[in-house]
């Protein structure tokens, strides 16, 4: 009998090069597979990281399927990110469940991030460990510093900042050809237009409105492809921001900057719960709980049991 790995002792022998999920051998002539794992609320989960989209635009803007899935899953308007409030420390502590004083990623470039590698495992590493299989699409070349050696079974990422306009679209095409032929128990997709328009044109003005509703877009696409391959009701998903920004820029205490939306709908998920303040590390902690992976006792984050129905509130 196979028993799916779930512990740090799976992450373990991931690293020490065991990189497929656990499996036995009775002999040479009986070499088995192991069976597909399976979640504890849901057996596959797509993070949609939204590049600096502030809560508030969901309000002014009115983006539909933003605004669709708030109403019919649950989520914060509050929710905090970490300092400094730019994209690498804040991806960072998304996917690595703890702070940046833990993972010491303060830097923002690729440069730097080419110099200073990783040194925690992130939500793919012991996912992966675990026997499920992962996938990540970055809008952004330098989210790569999170791709760590046999974590994700798929990574692509785009380059650089030509046709900002339109990478949203070029994205979900990406993700819409893995769908064809995979199906991932964690995806995590970034959409980087929110931030180019804001940096470009000012938060919250005319074009980040325009971009604002293109992502709102490449988010119904997603939920289509997702419902083709996993099936309507069959997948959970957590839409977030790494940042706000203000004015052309980000990166302070300015709640403009660390406020971060946090809609959770789909599998398992309570309808129109308003959560208690949650904070971007607790992403990663969620996706480990809804999957059934044990969440590390040294990460700050913690799943936000109370926005799926039956557990009582209590992870
Ligand atoms: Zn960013």
């Amino acid at each position: 009998m196979l028993v799916p790995a779930r512990t740090t002792l799976a992450l373990a022998l991931t690293l020490a090069g065991a990189c497929a999920p656990a499996t036995q051998s009775g002999s040479a002539r009986a070499i088995r597979v192991a069976p597909p794992v399976s979640g504890r609320v849901t057996n596959h989960v797509m993070i949609i990281s939204i590049d600096g989209l502030r809560p508030d635009a969901i309000e002014q803007f009115g983006p539909p399927t933003l605004q669709r899935l708030m109403r019919e899953g649950s989520y914060s308007r509050d929710a905090q990110t970490v300092l400094p409030s730019t994209t690498l420390p804040s991806h960072t502590s998304m996917l690595t469940g703890v702070d940046v004083d833990v993972h010491g990623v303060t830097f923002n470039s690729d440069t730097d991030a080419n110099l200073n590698p990783l040194e925690v495992p992130t939500v793919f590493s012991l996912a992966h460990a675990a026997g499920f299989r992962t996938a990540a699409f970055f809008g952004k070349s330098k989210l790569q510093y999170l791709h760590l050696p046999r974590t994700l079974d798929y990574v692509r990422s785009l380059d650089g900042r030509i046709a900002w306009t339109g990478s949203a679209k070029r994205t979900v095409d990406d993700v819409e050809r893995h769908l064809g032929t995979a199906s991932p128990n964690l995806v995590f997709i970034h959409l980087a237009e929110t931030d180019y328009a804001g940096h470009f044109f000012g938060w919250m003005g005319r074009s980040y409105a325009r971009a604002v509703g293109h992502v709102d877009q490449a988010v119904a696409l997603l939920l289509d492809h997702a419902t083709a391959r996993f099936g309507e009701g069959q997948y959970t998903v957590i839409v977030t921001a790494d940042h706000g920004g203000h004015g052309r820029t980000h990166g302070t205490a300015d709640p403009a900057d660390t406020t971060i939306p946090w809609i959770v709908w789909g599998k398992g998920v309570r309808t129109g719960s308003t959560l208690a303040p949650v904070r971007t590390t607790d992403t990663a902690a969620t996706v480990l709980w809804l999957l059934g992976v044990e969440v590390p006792g040294a990460w700050s984050g913690r799943p936000v049991a109370e926005a799926f129905n039956g557990t009582g509130g209590v992870p």
